[in-house]
């Protein structure tokens, strides 16, 4: 039976796959440092016998595209992106794109984790490092779902795109990419950790960076100054307030509503100043913020500037000195998969039969790639991986018995959305 001949491979190869793992989490794929990781990727795939499509971001023009988000100070010559394809002598069944991002964020202090993060140590059921759940796994299991399909003995009727992209967690203008060169297929499945459950809808994304100015004097004479950090604190107290008005409304929200505050605004880095006792005349915050699928990023920018422009007024210098707001990096709307698509129901029913349960669903608060493909372009794009803890925090881990699991489940899927024959 094909479920116990899939089995049978992944399990063979897991070792394997879990070596696989450690590799790439010990490159530290960090954001315009993901090449070495990329072009060892690419020759991986051409030693399976993919044909390998190489690029980086620098030779595409995207700005015009539908869900392009601005870069300011990025260097996009370096960003490589590759796509593996495998075509089907006379295809018969469904194409499909496989898709994981390999870059990571940031590790934070690098004593607070209980080992390198880029160590890729395996303990018991975990293997541990930034990346390794997020999703450094979920692309471990895309290569070693179709290594499987091969080892059984079995190629499929269909082309498949196994793609590894970059900017996931900032842009997503490597996921873009992919389709700006072209890239189609009947469905699309990425493997972001969900821990074995479909993603029913995400929340959009969008960052922005406010500059604020003050007035420089010796802090002897504070009164005669401005505090540009101080201001930047009162804009965040601000944003705090009208998050807080956007999660009250949120409640209404069909897919939302039962989510308490699903909309997260977060300023995650500042800077500013230049001296401990001059009043700082400058400051910078880059900020976060969700909105919900169906509103659009335009309504959501407005509502930002308002909110700062009323704060600013309410400010005797920031009235006369306003502050700017920058929209760099994500603008990323909101996505939902609609019930009932044909790839759902066969992802399902690969799920039922690895796991003996039904398919859960969950709802995103934050976002992931499966956006450029159904919001844009109309095909199902299944968010569905393996089991990570710790994402973006301390000691990010995958779970290395779910990772199996999730492998195999996704060979069965594949077998059955593709199609596939016996090998000689
Ligand atoms: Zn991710």
């Amino acid at each position: 039976m094909m479920l116990d001949r899939l089995r049978q491979a992944v399990d063979a190869g897991f070792a394997q796959q879990t070596a696989f793992l450690t590799e790439l989490v010990k490159f530290p794929s960090t954001r315009g440092e993901e090449a070495p990781l990329q072009d060892w990727m690419a020759r991986q795939l051409a030693a399976r016998g993919y044909s390998v499509d190489r690029y980086v971001l620098g030779d595409l023009d995207m700005s015009h595209l539908p869900g392009f988000s601005p870069v300011l100070d990025t260097d996009y010559s370096r960003a490589v992106q590759v796509v593996g394809t495998r075509r089907a002598a006379a295809p018969t069944g469904r194409s499909l794109i496989i898709q994981g991002h390999v870059d990571v964020v940031p590790t934070g202090p690098t004593a607070l984790w209980s080992a390198p993060p880029f160590s890729g140590d395996a303990k018991g059921e975990w293997l541990h490092g930034r990346g390794a759940g997020d999703m450094k796994q979920g692309v471990s299991a895309m290569v070693f779902a179709l290594d499987a399909i091969r080892a059984a003995g079995l190629e499929l009727t269909a082309d498949i795109h196994v793609q590894t992209v970059t900017e996931e967690e900032c842009t997503g203008n490597g996921a873009l990419s992919t389709l700006a060169r072209g890239y189609r297929a009947d469905a699309v499945l990425i493997p972001e950790p969900t821990d074995a459950t479909i993603t029913r809808a995400h929340v959009g994304v969008m960052w922005f960076r406010l500059r604020v100015r003050g007035v420089p004097v010796h802090v002897a004479r504070a009164q005669a100054g401005s505090n540009a950090i101080m201001s930047a604190y009162q804009l965040i107290l601000a944003l705090q307030r009208h998050t807080e008005q956007l999660n009250a409304a949120a409640r209404q929200d069909p897919w939302f509503g039962g989510i308490p505050d699903p909309l997260k605004f977060n300023p995650g880095v500042i800077r500013g100043g230049d001296w401990a006792s001059s009043t700082p005349a400058w400051c910078e915050v880059d900020c976060r913020i969700g909105l919900l699928p169906g509103s659009t990023l335009e309504d959501a920018r407005r509502g930002v500037e308002r909110c700062v422009a009323e704060a600013a007024r309410a400010d005797g210098f920031m009235a006369n000195n306003p502050p700017d707001i920058i929209w760099n990096g994500f603008q990323a709307d909101g996505y939902v998969l609609e019930p009932g698509s044909d790839a759902e129901r066969v992802l399902a029913e690969a799920h039922q039969a690895v796991f003996g349960a039904p398919m859960e669903e969950r709802r995103s608060t934050a976002v992931n790639d499966t956006r450029f493909y159904g919001l844009y372009h109309h095909m199902p794009a299944l968010c569905y991986g393996p089991r990570g803890i710790n994402v973006h925090g301390f000691d990010e881990a995958a779970h290395l018995p779910t990772l199996q699991q999730v492998t195999l489940a996704i060979a069965c899927f594949v077998t059955e959305w593709c199609g596939v024959r016996e090998v000689g």
